[in-house]
């Protein structure tokens, strides 16, 4: 039985998923991926470890279906985006731990830099050079800073690139090398999308970006698209052929099957991650939301609108850890159904400042409309609420920004996924709140679901994404059983409490 086979690095494990050629998730293995805190705000990985989970998985996986690596049809990759690896050239060693992209030692060089003119360039403003360019913002999170400061602080680093010995890689980069043994140098469009060195709509490394963050060209792998025959392994899968790359997010949102403009997905973990679909042009976002290659298939290349919501299921982790009133997250979910309203409270979970589209890292979180008769059920009613609450700012958000360019898009249904979608009384809140279906897809792993089938299309196992949709099932859907004014006065009573959360 021929299989695909699956490689997700995540940031905190490293997944191995076998899939049939009917489309389901046989088998999934997992290994823990150590994190390493030197400093407060820093956090790296070793990249060797990077590479020895993922092979312990890869092969535990194969063990489990008791499978040999000669059965493997095909690989896909997906991997924890933004993360930053540099190593030699000549013989593969890492010169620093990899910069996870949680890292935030560089924020302050991000700052001065989007501060500064640059001269060079009729003095436009950097940050707005970056954005234009790559949709991002100017922000330690991307890898552009972290390179420069492997290079800046590591003895002999900058000699050693501008000598054209040193490779840059984002997590697909350092697996696809290794896996190779050192053959092939290459990203996939999403991942370089996620640089702060790719120019979305040229599709290249941007000369102007490298030259802002000192960056040698040398150091850059080969941009590929998303499916095709991009490497073959010769170490661990020997012969493997690797026929789908993607960072994670948009992994999922192929996995989600989201292949038209206008479909989006919500991942519902410790933040929420939402992406939509916009098309073949990308969308600027007055909105600040991120402006993203979803993937690059057949010689089109689909962009897409990113959004993040930094407390999401986090919020009732506090509840159960910091209020001590649950005492595990799902319980969450009787507890708050006990009511049937959360009573006029309001939980802004802004507990580590606002996202998009407020934008106010000094905002802080909020509990308003407590009387003598609020109790703990109201609060984690709330807090669902709240999750729900700012879903929906984000959506409508994208909805605009994709309106102020020439695409008409309405989201018409919200496809989820992650830890906290299996809290049927979430998503019936969410549908409510959004007035539109809340689709809850089959398999939870639409990550590594994605990865396989970007896998599977790029071997020709499936004839074109139409084959491959038939492959995907939704497991529930929660219609909204609201009406337009509930939903208004709700989201009315929202916006008037962030207004009072910030500063
Ligand atoms: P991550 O991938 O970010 O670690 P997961 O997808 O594993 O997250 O989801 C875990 C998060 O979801 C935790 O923050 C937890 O509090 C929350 N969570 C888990 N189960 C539920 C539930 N039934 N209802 C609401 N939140 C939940």
């Amino acid at each position: 039985m021929a299989v695909i086979l699956g490689l997700d690095q995540g940031t905190s494990s490293s997944r191995a998923v076998l899939m049939c050629p009917d489309g389901t998730l046989s088998h999934i293995a997992q290994r823990e991926l150590p994190q390493i805190y030197p400093q407060p705000g820093w956090v790296e990985q070793d990249p060797e470890a990077i590479w020895s989970s993922q092979a312990a998985a890869v092969r535990a996986v194969l063990g489990d279906a008791g499978l040999d690596a000669s059965a493997v049809h095909c690989i896909g990759i997906t991997n924890q985006r933004e993360t930053t690896l540099v190593w030699e050239r000549a013989t593969g060693r890492p010169i620093a731990n990899a910069i996870v992209w949680q890292d935030r030692r560089t924020a302050d060089d991000c700052a001065q830099l989007a501060a500064a003119e640059h001269d060079a360039h009729n003095g436009r403003n950097i940050e707005s050079i970056v954005t234009e360019k790559t949709g991002l913002v100017l922000d330690a999170y991307f890898s552009a800073s972290k390179i420069r400061w492997i290079l800046q602080h590591v003895p002999g680093a900058r000699a050693q690139a501008q000598a054209g010995q040193l490779a840059f890689g984002t997590v697909d980069s350092w697996l696809i090398w290794k896996l190779t043994g050192g053959r092939r140098h290459i990203t996939d469009v999403s991942n370089a999308s996620r640089t702060l060195l790719f120019n979305i709509h040229t599709l290249a490394w941007d000369q102007e970006l490298l030259d802002i963050f000192d960056i040698p060209r040398s150091m850059l792998p080969e941009v590929v698209d998303s499916i095709g025959n991009l490497a073959t392994a010769t170490e661990l899968l020997p012969n493997g052929k690797i026929t789908g790359i993607a960072g994670d997010q948009q992994a999922a949102l192929f996995g989600q099957m989201c292949l038209r403009p206008g479909m989006a997905k919500n991942t519902y973990g410790t933040g929420c991650f939402l992406m939509l679909q916009t098309g073949t042009t990308p969308v600027r976002s007055p909105h600040r939301l991120l402006t993203t290659i979803a993937w690059r298939i057949g010689g089109e290349t689909h962009y897409a609108l990113e959004g993040s919501i930094f407390v999401a299921g986090a919020a009732i982790q506090w509840l159960r850890d910091g209020l001590g009133v649950l005492n595990s997250a799902p319980e969450v979910e009787a507890l708050a159904a006990s009511v049937p309203d959360s009573g006029g409270v309001i939980f802004v979970p802004a507990l580590t400042g606002l996202g998009a589209p407020h934008w106010d890292p000094h905002a802080r979180g909020a509990i308003f409309g407590l009387t003598r008769g609020t109790t703990r059920a109201h609060l984690a009613r709330a807090a669902l609420e709240g999750i729900t609450l700012q879903v929906a700012d984000i959506v409508r958000a994208m909805e605009s920004d994709a309106n102020n360019s020439s695409t008409i898009l309405r989201v018409h249904e919200l496809r989820v996924d992650g830890g906290a979608s299996t809290n049927d009384l979430l998503m019936q809140m969410q549908a409510d709140v959004l007035g539109i279906p809340i689709v809850r897809s089959q398999t939870s792993e639409a990550t590594a679901l994605g990865a396989c089938y970007l896998a599977g299309l790029g071997a020709g196992i499936w004839a074109g994404v139409e084959e491959l949709e038939q492959q995907w099932h939704e497991s529930r859907r929660f219609n909204p059983q609201s009406n337009p004014e509930e939903r208004r006065q709700k989201i009315a009573a929202w916006h008037q409490a962030i207004h009072r959360t910030r500063g």
